[in-house]
């Protein structure tokens, strides 16, 4: 018989899986990076729906923690959190133009300037409509936005500016970051130094999370964490954000299979013992990546180990392929009873660091938070409640 699921919350109901997001882990964590980069203000980096969490969720919760200058990646995203953070300043990064003006004029937005088209362009629309403020990306060797060197060299020259430039922040980005000891990281910061010496009066900005911890000369006047704010590890190895996001599966059924049987799709797994298997409510639909699988699916020939969830105080491997909306576990080793359909499996979070749960499906963190999909209940939780 197939035992009917507990529904334990009532406003659980009908979802496979939820998250919950613990905005005061958040705010601490911004609080965190904020002392790292005294004397530097922080910014928070929110792009991509604040990392998957809800940009208008984070961007209050960080307002409120005394964040007031954010980032986020197009003109619709900033007029989204808009009246969130009434006062503070919001960065475009990737400024599309044409098309970008009017949203930033409506909704107080500052582009990203970040070729001489976009200032040609950006300039034409201010002398048409009036002066707003913009910001200037310069590429000190990512290649990927920016005006060159040379090009901002001779655009911070008063006599050649454009009429109408008003930047406030010059800013670059660090390719490698979260390598410490890659010489780009010093290259980047001497570059970038000239840039700032030049726009001599207007704030820079160079680091991203990782970049905070790379000393104190990469600080400049603004730093812009995002990953860090959101529980990635900001360094790889000494800082300690806090777990922000809990993801949690629904067991849909649970199954008694013999050793010697197969388990999932192209029968890649071979039962080696007689096991508990609960079939989850989760998938790749969920961003529940099927590289996950492990050894199910080898990643590109790698015999990576395969992701676990967490269940009764064990860690509990998937078993066969991810599929689009299921993923079976081998929970053999949980305790009886500890492990029954209606209950939730951890995916990642308070005891699976979301960054070793990535790195199983041979990716970062950045991509599994921004991957969820909108399939999960969202629950907002502070200070743990
Ligand atoms: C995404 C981004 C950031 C934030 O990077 P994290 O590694 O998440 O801290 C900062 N600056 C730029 C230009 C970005 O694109």
């Amino acid at each position: 018989m197939i035992p009917m699921p507990i529904i334990e919350e009532p406003e659980d109901e009908g979802y496979g899986a939820r998250l919950i997001i613990n905005l005061a882990a958040l705010s601490d964590n911004w609080r965190m990076m904020r002392d790292r980069s005294k004397p530097a203000r922080c910014s928070a980096v929110i792009k991509a729906d604040g990392y998957g969490l809800g940009a208008t969720r984070v961007a209050r919760a960080l307002y409120e923690a005394g964040c007031r200058d954010f980032f986020v990646a197009t003109a619709r995203e900033g007029a989204q959190v808009r009246h969130e953070v009434p006062d503070a300043r919001i960065f475009v990064m990737n400024c599309i133009l044409p098309g970008i003006e009017a949203t930033c004029r409506s909704a107080d937005l500052v582009p990203v300037l970040a070729s001489m088209e976009h200032i040609t362009q950006w300039t034409a629309a201010c002398a048409a409509n009036g002066e707003h403020p913009c910001a200037l990306q310069v590429d000190t060797g990512m290649n990927r936005l920016g005006i060159t060197m040379d090009d901002a060299i001779e655009l911070s020259d008063d006599v050649t500016r454009p009429a109408g430039f008003l930047p406030v922040l010059v800013m670059s980005h660090l390719a490698c970051a979260d390598q410490p000891d890659h010489l780009l990281n010093r290259q980047q910061l001497k570059r970038f130094q000239r840039v700032a010496n030049a726009f001599e009066g207007i704030d820079s900005s160079l680091s991203n999370s990782p970049g905070i911890f790379l000393g104190d000369p990469y600080l400049f006047d603004l730093t812009r964490p995002g990953i860090a704010l959101f529980g990635g590890s900001a360094d790889g190895k000494t800082a300690q954000t806090k777990p922000v996001v809990t993801a949690e599966a629904r067991i849909i059924s649970i199954r008694h299979a013999k050793r010697g049987e197969t388990v999932g799709y192209g029968a890649a797994t071979r039962l080696e013992r007689d096991s508990v298997i609960a079939v989850c409510s989760i998938g790749y639909a969920d961003g529940y990546m099927r590289s996950m699988s492990g050894a199910g699916v080898p990643l590109r020939g790698m015999k990576t180990p395969g992701a676990v969830g967490y269940i009764g105080g064990k860690q509990v491997p998937i078993l066969g392929r991810v599929t689009m909306d299921m993923t079976t576990f081998d929970v053999t080793d949980v305790a009886d009873g500890a492990a029954k359909a209606g209950d939730f499996i951890e995916l990642f979070g308070n005891n699976l660091p979301i960054d070793d749960v990535a790195a199983s499906a041979g990716t970062i963190g950045y991509e599994l938070l921004t991957s969820l999909g909108n399939r999960y209940r969202r629950h907002y939780i502070s200070n743990g409640v």
